[in-house]
């Protein structure tokens, strides 16, 4: 070797020392961690499957059918997946709306879930003011149209990264149906349809870009019918027994009740029959019950107590009564390792901005909404929002809650309406129809897939999301309201 030589091997060396240096001074522990060659394949696929994905959102938006009605929103995705090679399985669960699409074989098994119900009465146009697409007709108040369009595509987009990069393991769509009234998932998961997956994913569209990692509330859906005796109320009231009196003793129990629940109860009611006219002692009646709570625990003990109310009522009434449970949903268990995971990625993509436009029709949104004259300082917010502290309790409810009692299970929410517009409203439907609501669906597709492939890559990551699920489970027991063997119902009334 000469002298120059040595010279040129050294001076190598050096800048190789150097730039190691300088990548071990510059990438910190807490960044977030580079996208590997599978994930930029994932995101560059949904760049290209946006078209796709908009128009499946577009096109559920428009169909805008209620819980288990949802034939062909389920089939708008159906139709996307078996194209893409997908075997999809439809009408699970007892559900004609249910599905599973499958890509791949072998573990790790990671889920994603997608939902397509709307809401009813909350038909309206992209607009700033209340104008129905089509009068007294259902809306998506809740983006469940953009839910299932953007886990869609994340499937879609992680399926061609498998293909192209080799990765071994499955990806499912889980099609679930009537997440409004907390069905779907709930059957589905007494069917079996969860029990091989390892992880399961989720998104909602909301106001933030941010982890989902906050609780929800254990529910039970309930009916109590009375039956009593019709008579003619002038003639010979002697004669009649009210069912509706049932009701109305049950409703006035239930509200003396409440004096004495923890403040997380929350119990709402509407009739859902009341008798036909005044002149005949309505011989059937109905009410409709949503017991909630933070623990499912809480939610046992108070519908017991409540069930013995209507046999009160039952008596006082000379009625008889039956209960049907309708759907148990519980409490959502939250995942720390998957908490980072999805933070991790929400801070690796970067977040969408909104236009001058959009900004200024969430303004009018919103504005739709102010109190006094004070308005809402953000009118949608693009910021990627940091890592809350795990386990809050939302008021809300969710059947994801089921499936996270068996599946480690993590989601997260992207800006798709306006600050300050509540869930299930006129306004969101608007929102979620329109560019703000698009860019927020497309985005929650890439942390998806994003996520998803570090999951299938990362053989630790499923192990840590398990433990932690183990853990925060060992002292509870999965207990369901629902009698063995019921199949779900066919319709939400
Ligand atoms: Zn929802």
């Amino acid at each position: 070797m000469s002298p120059c030589e040595i010279v040129v091997r050294f001076c190598r060396t050096a800048l190789a020392v150097l730039a190691g240096w300088l990548m071990v001074t510059t990438v910190h522990a807490d960044d977030p961690p580079p996208l590997r060659p599978s994930q930029t394949t994932a995101l560059n696929a949904i760049s290209q499957l946006e078209g796709r994905i908009l128009k499946a959102n577009r096109q559920i938006w428009e169909l805008a059918e209620v819980g288990l009605e949802e034939r062909r929103s389920s089939q708008v995705l159906i139709d996307e997946l078996r194209k893409e090679g997908f075997e999809v399985r439809a009408g699970i669960a007892n559900m004609p709306t249910a599905f599973v699409a499958t890509f791949g074989t072998g573990s790790p098994v990671i889920g994603i879930l997608a939902e397509y119900d709307a809401l009813p009465g909350l038909s309206q146009k992209i607009s700033d003011t209340r104008d129905p697409l089509s009068e007294g007709a259902p809306g998506h108040g809740c983006g469940h149209s953009g839910l299932g369009a953007g886990a869609m595509g994340a499937a879609i987009a992680v399926k061609q990264a498998m293909q192209q990069h080799g990765i071994k393991g499955t990806i499912r769509l889980y099609g679930t149906p009537a997440e409004e009234t907390v069905i779907g998932k709930v059957y589905m998961m007494l069917a079996g349809v969860f029990d091989d997956l390892d992880v399961c994913l989720h998104w909602h569209p909301g106001s933030k870009n941010e982890v989902w990692n906050g609780s929800s509330k254990a529910l039970v859906s309930a009916k109590f019918t009375f039956s009593g005796e019709a008579s003619h109320s002038a003639g010979t009231p002697e004669q009649g027994r009210s069912a509706l009196d049932g009701v109305e003793l049950m409703n006035v129990g239930a509200n003396f009740m409440r004096e004495h629940l923890k403040e997380d109860a929350r119990i709402h009611y509407v009739v859902t029959n009341g008798g036909g006219q005044p002149n005949v002692v309505p011989p059937e009646a109905e009410v409709w019950y949503y017991v909630r709570a933070d623990d499912h625990r809480d939610v046992e003990n108070t519908f017991k107590w409540l069930t013995d109310i209507a046999r009160g009522a039952a008596l006082m009434s000379r009625t008889k009564m039956q209960a049907r449970i309708d759907t148990d949903c519980h409490e959502l268990i939250t995942n720390a390792p998957l908490a980072e995971a999805i933070q991790k990625r929400l801070e690796t993509i970067p977040p969408p901005e909104f236009s001058q436009d959009e900004i200024a029709f969430a303004r009018r949104l919103q504005q739709t909404y102010e109190v006094d004259g004070r308005p809402f300082s953000t009118p949608v917010d693009s910021r990627v929002q940091p890592l809350k502290a795990i386990g809050e309790h939302s008021k809300g409810s969710t059947d994801v809650g089921d499936i996270s009692w068996f599946v480690p299970t993590c989601g997260l929410r992207t800006a798709c309406f306006p600050l300050g517009c509540p869930g299930h409203s006129w306004q969101n439907v608007a929102s979620i129809g329109s560019t703000i609501g698009e860019k927020g669906i497309v985005y929650a597709s890439r942390v998806l897939a994003a996520t998803t492939l570090d999951l299938l890559e990362t053989p630790e990551l499923v192990a840590a999301a398990k433990a932690d699920l183990k853990e925060r489970l060992k002292d509870r027991k999965y207990v369901t309201l629902i009698p063995d063997g019921q199949k779900p119902p066919r319709g939400i009334r």
